[in-house]
């Protein structure tokens, strides 16, 4: 199947699990993950209605930003190095993987020299996995606070949520189910700093039970594209 076919495919289904907890399509922000995808490929996604992409590499983004010459928001979904924040911090529309003040404290420094505000997810590991990059359900209320308090330059939008890979999704709800809850005690902060309007969860192969669960962004690359050939890189 083709790209068009593809992105209707998804389009559709999403529709159908937001309809399940009485949203629809239009609530569900699809971002078209475009790791290892050429500019060409990226581009025929943008013809065929997407409008967010997202990438995991500071590299990609700069590598691949100037080809995009089509108006898109650019989601930044990988680990970030603080060294490299400076080279994407006026390029993209968020920033999905925040996981400590270290690295909140670098935006806000970078952001404050350019005079502007950027949107930033906190990641949430639910699962605690070794592997993976995020702060403990259990410690994200106290860097949510410390970035309010240090870090003008910075809205916190929402969370970010990567499950584990599991061949069967249901295996992965109650991680969904956790973020959800935690989103919505955060989104309760009156403070100017924190603005919540995104729970970023679900991929191919978990977003229909990541929309039950509460996610209103889902991050899809295989499920577009195909399957990645990294040797290509
Ligand atoms: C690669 C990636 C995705 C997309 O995964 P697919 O299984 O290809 O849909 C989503 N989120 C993050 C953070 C990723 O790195």
């Amino acid at each position: 199947m083709g790209i068009q076919k593809n992105i209707e495919e998804i389009v559709k289904q999403i529709d159908t699990y937001a309809r399940k907890v009485g949203k629809n399509g239009r609530d569900i922000q699809l971002i078209a993950v475009t790791k290892t995808r050429s500019p060409e490929e990226i581009l025929e996604a943008l013809s065929r209605g997407i409008t967010d992409i997202g990438e995991n590499k500071v590299q990609e983004i700069q590598a691949k930003y100037d080809k995009i010459d089509v108006p898109v928001r650019w989601h930044l979904i990988g680990h970030l190095q603080t060294n490299k924040v400076k080279y994407i911090i006026d390029k993209v529309h968020m920033i999905h993987s925040v996981d400590s003040i270290r690295l909140a404290r670098e935006i806000e420094k970078r952001a404050s020299a350019s005079g502007i505000v950027v949107n930033i997810l906190i990641q949430v590991n639910a699962a605690g996995e070794e592997s993976k990059f995020g702060v403990a359900p259990e410690q994200v209320r106290s860097l949510v606070d410390q970035i309010l308090v240090e870090c003008e330059h910075i809205r916190i939008k929402g969370l970010m949520h990567i499950a584990p890979f599991a061949e069967e999704p249901e295996a992965v709800r109650p991680y969904f189910k956790e973020v959800k809850k935690l989103y919505d005690q955060l989104a309760e902060i009156r403070h100017p700093g924190l603005d919540f309007s995104t729970l970023s969860m679900g991929m191919s192969n978990d977003f229909g039970v990541a929309i039950e669960e509460g996610a209103n962004a889902v991050r899809v690359g295989t499920s577009i594209f195909g399957a990645r050939d990294y040797s290509k890189q």
